[in-house]
């Protein structure tokens, strides 16, 4: 499994963006799956919800409550998770986390570990760690398991292998699993059924990550939809649940609405295939279960996003991964491009609290700041503004504290073209006349433009805008209002 080292230079960045753009299949791929993601959310939430809007805004009270009282709500789950029968364990970071799975791996003689879905996993480069140590963890969720085959990692935090098409994913299964050459869905999940069936037959350990872990209840509650969570937390003898801090929330009732905001974001559907709501261990006298329940919360720079009082509402997030399916970046250089865990306009905003400033600092250019993110959120983290407000950080130019920061990211050319910019746009004569040279001049811009170092990588990807022949007109009829 490809491990994602943490730090990436903007030329990495660069290089890795111009070879997704110019990836056709990719671009058809992510066009197509984003296109029916977002139908099916909009048919969903405009269909079966009269509120989706107050729901939103309950969602985003719930998760506020949540991080407010977090401390407390932690302790609370964890008091009433070992009355449960749960084993908690703390990890400060990633290296806790990995060294806790390796001993329980240790202590019970075991050597594989079947995975359902979990980003904390990736977040913590587990299996490459357990790899390094001679276990192997078999992914048992379909798109889990579809890049552990080519050995790349997810691509989307929902839908892991989105930027493959089922030609490719049956070509991958043929080569890999030595199956037919299928391209028909159910064929598809024929053979990675037929393929993880055996490996289920015998396990003894099983992991997954966790949505929403229960403070009232000393409870986690997993949704899914293929089965294969249920089969990694139930049919093993440990079950080891991996849950960042922040997935704790008060009562059954706030993980409800939570739930319901999750799965049309999501997906566009009403309600997933499983919902997995484990309360305890296996009792005396019940039949199957797990008998033991690990759960290890994941700190990982979480405590230090929620003491910040600005940035801490992006640990509100429900991993929905709608604002990557309405990204306009997004979807044309998929999540590889942000060489990161998580992408996405939601990457752009956890990834530089949570591995630090420096390392992501070039992914934060991967945002037009159309706003669409904010506008689909379900618990409404106004991601736009909190991602040109880490832009402001990387220049040197925010309010400080982000971990991992030592030098402004702003070069003496982009200092200088903003100063340029800021004298031009706060003057209507100087702008005025700036449109009227680049009305003028701007025909020549496709032939001369590569020529000047700031337009050359532009242009290398995109022909040079044509000015509306009208503009500058209706620029000047809006003289007296903007200007004057
Ligand atoms: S930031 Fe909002 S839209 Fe994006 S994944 Fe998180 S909850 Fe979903």
């Amino acid at each position: 499994m490809s491990k994602i080292s943490n730090f990436h230079s903007k030329e990495q960045y660069e290089a890795i963006i111009h070879q997704k753009l110019n990836d056709n299949q990719l671009r058809e791929n992510l066009q197509s799956v984003m296109q029916t993601l977002r139908k099916n959310r909009k048919n969903t939430i405009g269909s079966r919800y009269t509120n989706w809007e107050e729901l939103r805004e309950l969602g985003r009270k719930v998760k506020q409550n949540a991080l407010a009282n977090l401390p407390t709500l932690l302790e609370r789950f964890e008091q009433n998770a070992l009355k449960n029968g749960f084993k908690i364990h703390w990890a400060s970071n990633a290296k806790d986390a990995n060294e806790i799975i390796l001993s329980l791996m240790k202590n019970n003689s075991q050597n594989v570990i079947l995975k359902g879905k979990s980003m904390a996993s990736e977040e913590i480069h587990l299996n490459a760690f357990l790899k390094e140590n001679g276990i192997n963890a078999i992914e048992t969720d379909l798109g889990e398991l579809i890049i552990q085959l080519i050995d790349e990692p997810p691509v989307h935090i929902v839908a892991p292998a989105i930027h493959k098409n089922r030609y490719e994913i049956g070509k991958i299964f043929e080569e890999k699993l030595n199956a037919p050459l299928e391209s028909e869905p159910e064929k598809l999940n024929n053979i990675a059924r037929e393929h993880l069936r055996k490996e289920f037959q015998d396990f003894k350990i099983g992991l997954s990550g966790v949505n929403f872990a229960i403070a009232n209840e000393g409870a986690i509650w997993l949704v899914e939809n293929e089965g294969n969570g249920r089969m990694s937390t139930t049919a093993c003898d440990i079950h080891i649940a991996i849950c960042g801090i922040e997935k704790v929330v008060e009562s059954f009732e706030d993980a409800s609405i939570l739930d319901l905001l999750l799965v049309p974001s999501a997906t566009g559907a009403n309600i997933t295939c499983y919902n997995n709501i484990i309360k305890s261990p296996r009792k005396d006298g019940e039949l199957d279960g797990p008998k033991e329940v690990h759960i290890i919360l994941l700190d990982n720079n979480r405590s230090k996003i929620l003491a910040d009082k600005h940035y801490y509402r992006a640990l509100s997030c429900i991993r929905c991964g709608t604002c990557l399916n309405h990204c306009p970046v997004y979807d044309k250089i998929g999540g590889h491009a942000y060489l990161s865990t998580y992408p996405g306009p939601i990457g752009e905003v956890i990834s530089p609290q949570l591995f630090g400033l420096d390392n992501c600092a070039p992914m934060l250019n991967l945002c037009s700041l159309c706003e669409r993110c904010s506008e689909v959120c379900p618990v409404k983290i106004p991601l736009a503004s909190l991602i040109r407000d880490l832009r402001s950080e990387k220049a040197g130019e925010g309010r400080g504290g982000i971990i991992g920061y030592h030098n402004t990211h702003r070069n003496k050319i982009e200092k200088q073209s903003f100063a340029i910019f800021r004298n031009l746009a706060t003057s209507g004569v100087k702008w005025r006349l700036l449109i009227w040279q680049i009305r003028i001049f701007g025909k020549y811009g496709n032939i001369f433009g590569s020529l000047i170092p700031g337009l050359k990588n532009w242009l290398s990807c995109r022909s040079y805008p044509h000015l509306d022949a009208t503009l500058h007109s209706k620029v000047k009829n809006l003289k007296g209002v903007i200007y004057e």
